[in-house]
Parts: C-alpha cells; sequence; structure tokens
C-alpha cells in the first residue's frame, strides 16, 4: 500500500482507470479515488470504456466519467483500479497505458502482477472499494460524502450487499465508517437494486435455458445476441443473472454463456466455494476470484460451452 500511496502523494494529475462492462466495485472505487483526490487539491479524471450500466448513473462524479483519452504528457500518473492487466481497461486504453511512465494499481484480483511502477493487489480483500477506503484512512485524507457514496456502492456490490463469503468483519467496519462519511445507504440501494423489467425477462430467458448437470451441482444457460435484442437489453443487464443460477439449491458451480457483438463468447463463472473457478478463468486468458471469475473466448456458443462445461465438470470431479 506504501509504494501506491507515495507514487500518488508526488502526482498532481492523475488519470485513473478500471475494466471494461465497469461494475459497482470498476466506478466506485474509480470515482471514489476521484473525490479523494480532488479534496487532497490534486487534479484527477475518470476513462471508462463502458458500457456504464444503468443503476450506476446516479454516482456522484459519474458527469465526468469520460470514454476520451487525454493527450500524453496530460497527467502525470495513472491507476489502474480493479483490475491490472492493461487489456481488461479495452484496447484504447491499453494501447495508451503502456506508454505512460507511471503506473499504479490498485485491485484484487487473483493472478500474476507484470506491470506498473507499483502495485497493490491483493485478493484478501472484498472489493478494491474497500482497499481505497484503507488508504484514504492510512494516509489521513477526507473522505467526503461523495467519496463515501461511491466506496460504499463498489464495497456493497462485490460482497452481494454483505452476503458473499468474502464479507470479513473488516468489510462491516469499512462499510460503517463510509456510512460515517456520508455514504446514502438507502439511496444507494434503490438505484443499484431497482427492479428492472427487462433484467426480469431476461432471467426468464435465462432460465428457460438452464441445463442442470452433475446431479444438480452444475448449472449452464446462456443468451444470444437475438435474445437481448428481443427484449431491448444490453450487455449490462446481464451482470446479476448468473448469481441468480449459483443460487439454486444444490448448485455448486454455474456458468453463464453470453454472445458479444464481435462474434466472441463472453464466459461468467459462480461457485459457491468448493471450486475455485478463476483457474479455469486463468488457464484460458481471463481472470476472477475463487468463487467468481470470467473470460471472453473467440468461438461459436456452443464450442465454447462444450470446452468450459468439461473443465468445470473436472472440477467438481476432483471434489467426489
Ligand atoms: P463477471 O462474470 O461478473 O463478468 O466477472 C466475474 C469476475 O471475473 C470479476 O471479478 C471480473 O473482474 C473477472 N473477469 C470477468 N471477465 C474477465 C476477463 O475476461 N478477464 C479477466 N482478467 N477477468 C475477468
Ligand atoms: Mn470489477
Ligand atoms: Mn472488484
Amino acid at each position: 500500500m506504501k509504494q501506491v500511496a507515495t507514487i500518488i502523494a508526488q502526482a498532481e494529475r492523475v488519470w485513473l482507470v478500471s475494466h471494461v462492462l465497469p461494475d459497482g466495485d470498476a466506478l466506485g472505487s474509480s470515482l471514489g479515488l476521484m473525490h479523494l483526490l480532488k479534496a487532497q487539491g490534486k487534479q484527477a479524471r475518470v476513462f471508462s470504456a463502458g458500457p456504464i450500466p444503468e443503476e450506476y448513473l446516479f454516482l456522484p462524479g459519474m458527469d465526468q466519467v469520460s470514454d476520451v483519452l487525454p493527450q500524453i504528457g496530460d497527467q502525470d500518473l495513472a491507476v489502474m483500479l480493479d483490475c491490472h492487466q492493461p487489456q481488461r481497461t479495452g484496447p484504447v486504453s491499453e494501447a495508451f497505458l503502456a506508454k505512460l511512465p507511471q503506473v499504479a494499481i490498485i485491485d484484487h484480483h487473483q493472478g500474476a502482477v507484470d506491470f506498473g511502477q507499483a502495485a497493490w493487489v491483493d485478493p484478501g480483500f472484498a472489493a478494491t472499494s474497500e482497499m481505497v477506503t484503507l488508504l484514504a484512512q492510512a494516509e489521513g485524507w477526507d473522505i467526503t460524502p461523495e467519496a463515501a457514496t461511491c466506496l460504499f456502492t463498489g464495497v456493497q456490490t462485490d460482497t452481494g450487499s454483505f452476503r458473499y463469503a468474502n464479507t470479513t468483519p473488516r468489510v462491516f467496519r469499512v462499510a460503517a465508517d463510509l456510512a460515517q462519511a456520508g455514504a446514502q445507504v438507502w439511496p444507494i440501494s434503490q438505484e443499484v437494486y431497482a427492479t428492472r423489467p427487462k433484467r426480469l425477462s431476461l432471467l426468464g430467458r435465462i432460465m428457460d435455458n438452464l441445463e442442470l448437470s452433475q446431479e444438480g451441482r452444475l448449472a449452464l444457460s446462456q443468451i444470444t445476441l437475438d435474445d437481448l435484442e428481443k427484449v431491448g437489453a444490453g450487455p449490462a443487464d446481464l451482470e446479476q443473472a448468473v448469481e441468480t443460477l449459483r443460487l439454486i439449491p444444490g448448485v455448486e458451480v454455474s456458468a453463464l454463456f453470453r454472445q458479444t457483438p464481435k462474434g466472441a463468447v463472453k464466459v461468467s463463472m459462480r461457485s459457491r466455494g468448493k471450486v475455485d473457478v478463476s483457474r479455469v478463468a486463468i488457464e484460458l486468458g481471463g481472470g476472477g476470484h475463487k468463487n467468481a471469475a470470467g473470460v471472453t473466448l473467440e468461438g461459436n456458443l456452443a464450442g465454447v460451452r462444450r470446452d468450459i462445461a468439461t473443465r468445470l465438470r473436472l472440477g467438481l470431479e476432483e471434489l467426489s
């Protein structure tokens, strides 16, 4: 942490970037750090390749998120949050990051880190937003209500609203500190967990396509571009669906396969705790955590589904 704190302390103009298809933690940690740095008198701007899910549009400072790159030389430092591989930030920013003299990383995903001048990467944390809060506290930075709302959203969403196995006592302490600093708990919940009819329609399609195997321990389903179009939904509407599959009683591992507009297949995997799905993702060039991981693969839906199903069955068979 100290190395990252030092490199940030020395910078005046900071560029913040997170992963493509950003989630609540990607956006919450980036915007949270933006507010914290501005309160320190620094210049800070957030880049996101998007698309931004509608439930996060309320986050304070969202109007300052841009998908336009700055000029080289317009910033002293880039901070990569909630990911540690430059390619996770999208093709445009990946090329840009490679040209920057100073990159710091704050992340909680598994996998080797071979990028950046200072990296604080620790899968022991539930959320990057938790790490940013602890950094602010260690450095004595003022946590404004705007920063607190962004960081709370990141901690809340990456712990599944304080339900997942990553919900440690420290997570509750961080959440309490953020609430104390002015995080708007009930307004955040209303925005993030609003009922969105098109998502429920998608979920209906996912349940229609559900295939249970391995004595009900493996749940697989898929969504085609055609399904998305029929419902009027986009990729950002699918974040919660794979969680729903994992919560079917008896299911140990779930995976959702979805066609991407570029003709690839995005795989989202979830485990209840016994199988390490990040192993499967990392082997194939993706990443994540033990209980939640993903990868995007070239190939057709049926082929990718077969390959991943075989790997997940092997993981389940190792248990029995
Ligand atoms: P999701 O299935 O919700 O997209 O992602 C689950 C977890 O795996 C998240 O922590 C996410 O950052 C990570 N993840 C998903 N897809 C990829 C990928 O293509 N590459 C890497 N490195 N991580 C991914
Ligand atoms: Mn994330
Ligand atoms: Mn995260």
